[in-house]
């Protein structure tokens, strides 16, 4: 299911794709959802960047063949103590100016691809970016289905009452910038997700 890198200097491709995975100024999430594309194992990736790194990053990621769609603009994420809500109208908030001050890709390696999850992002329809971003389908009806991504506490409350948790399907390690995944399981249990891991 990998793909190889396209064009004619695979050599050319990898000192780009090493460019990228060597940038101090990169999260080590951003890295590896472009990874994840440029291998072929997601269909696409959503990616934040500070204004200042877009050029820089943009000149590797066309060097290698991917696509970009630049987004119109940021959504805010006001936090409650289960969910995470996209909104596209709250002002004022502090998550709102912490996420204004990014700009956000959408890159795949199929322009098509790309494309599809700017738009349903835009639109707020999760279901379609879901799929799009290659997340697994349990876990994108379960954000449908309760209106919103869950928070660190859902996860940590099914660890204590597991009495385990998998450090390859655990949300709450995005914020060390330790997390594998992209996108939030239905639980820390979530065998896709797990299968996903493994293979990023
Ligand atoms: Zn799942």
């Amino acid at each position: 299911m990998n793909k190889k890198l396209n064009g004619d200097s695979s050599l050319d491709r990898l000192v780009h794709l090493k460019d990228i995975l060597d940038a101090k100024w990169l999260s080590l999430q951003i890295k590896l959802d472009i990874l994840a594309v440029v291998l072929g194992i997601k269909p696409a990736s959503r990616i934040f960047l500070l204004p200042t790194t877009v050029a820089g990053l943009a000149e590797n990621l066309i060097a290698l063949g991917v696509s970009i769609e630049v987004g119109s603009g940021m959504v805010s994420q006001p936090i409650s103590r289960n969910t995470w809500s996209y909104t596209h109208d709250t002002v004022g908030d502090i998550n709102e100016r912490l996420l204004q001050k990014f700009n956000i890709l959408y890159i795949s390696l199929d322009e098509a691809n790309a494309i599809s999850a700017k738009m349903a992002d835009e639109q707020g329809d999760d279901f379609c970016l879901g799929l799009v971003l290659g997340y697994p389908r349990c876990c994108i009806d379960h954000t449908v289905g309760s209106g919103g991504v869950p928070s660190n506490g859902f996860y940590v409350e099914q660890a204590i009452s597991l009495g385990h948790y998998n450090p390859l399907v655990w949300p709450p390690a995005l914020q060390y910038d330790a997390y594998i995944l992209h996108h939030h399981p239905c639980s820390i249990n979530c065998n896709e997700s797990a299968r996903l891991a493994r293979w990023i």
